[in-house]
């Protein structure tokens, strides 16, 4: 996906993925310092790299997680574009936006942090989160520094909801449902950050319902979209970007 953005804007570089153990991060950090890399890292690496940076974007201050960074005259930079990427996936969900409704978030990591932050930029006043261990949800809202009502199950963040958004692995690699479709409100929206090849069941299942529902590929693209602004000050292909992930999942399919 990167790499068709960089060939459409003319630019000759190319995009490499590259696994690091997290007992090789700082070893790595200091190879990148010396060739001035630039790049976006996923977990479990967003908490250490959002540490190891000595400039942070105000959205990465507020998460706490870094995914895109750069170096400038030899100092680290490190931004969130997670949160662009779901404001975008909430914006097509919800395209009169948030204010007035109630939004429910199932899940209290790293990917729930953004999620919340695009929620409040979203005009969302009412939000919930439901999460496994629910200490992990009331430090959520306070780490972000917006007013979260934790409650004690799916069912209850999403009861009177429009919007529910699964923040946690679930059916990445299986069909487990963070809630089942039929506890959400006739008139509520699904988002799934998870994204695989032919959807996720919970989406699938959600548009049998009748609900608007989409899966985690357009804020995979769009935080790429904002990383490649963030580098280069250039506009990327969008559609490009598209094209390869679906060919992609062609591939995989
Ligand atoms: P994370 O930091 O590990 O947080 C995962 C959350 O889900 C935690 O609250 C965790 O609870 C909960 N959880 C894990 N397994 C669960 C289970 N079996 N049942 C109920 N709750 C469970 O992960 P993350 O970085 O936030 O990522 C969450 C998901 O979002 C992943 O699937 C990731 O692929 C996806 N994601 C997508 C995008 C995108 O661009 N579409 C971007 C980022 C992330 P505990 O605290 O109890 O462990």
């Amino acid at each position: 996906m990167q790499n068709a953005a960089l060939s459409v804007a003319g630019l000759s570089l190319r995009y490499e993925r590259r696994a690091v153990l997290p007992m090789a991060l700082s070893d790595v950090l200091r190879e990148f310092a010396v060739s001035g890399m630039a790049g976006n890292v996923t977990m479990p690496h967003k908490e250490a790299v959002w540490a190891a940076c000595a400039v942070k974007s105000t959205l990465a201050e507020r998460t706490g997680s870094v995914n895109t960074f750069w170096h400038e005259q030899g100092a680290l930079h490190g931004h969130n574009t997670d949160v662009a990427g779901a404001l975008a996936s909430i914006a097509a969900l919800r395209p009169t936006g948030m204010r007035g409704r109630a939004a429910a978030i199932l899940g209290a990591g790293g990917a729930a942090a953004a999620v919340l932050v695009a929620l409040e930029l979203s005009g969302c006043t009412d939000i919930r989160v439901a999460a496994r261990t629910p200490e992990r949800a009331q430090r959520l809202g306070e780490r972000v520094g917006v007013a979260v009502h934790v409650s004690s199950s799916a069912e209850r963040a999403a009861a009177g909801a429009s919007l529910v958004i699964n923040a946690t692995p679930l059916g990445l690699h299986d069909d487990a449902m963070p809630i089942a479709p039929e506890q959400l409100d006739v008139d509520c929206a699904a988002f799934d950050l998870v994204y695989r090849v032919s959807e996720t069941r919970w989406v699938r299942a959600c548009r049998t319902r009748g609900l608007r529902a989409e899966d985690g590929l357009r804020m995979l693209v769009e935080q790429g979209a904002e990383a490649f602004r963030v580098w280069f000050d250039v506009e990327p292909s969008l559609r490009a970007m598209w094209t390869a992930l679906e060919a992609r999942e062609k591939v995989a399919g």
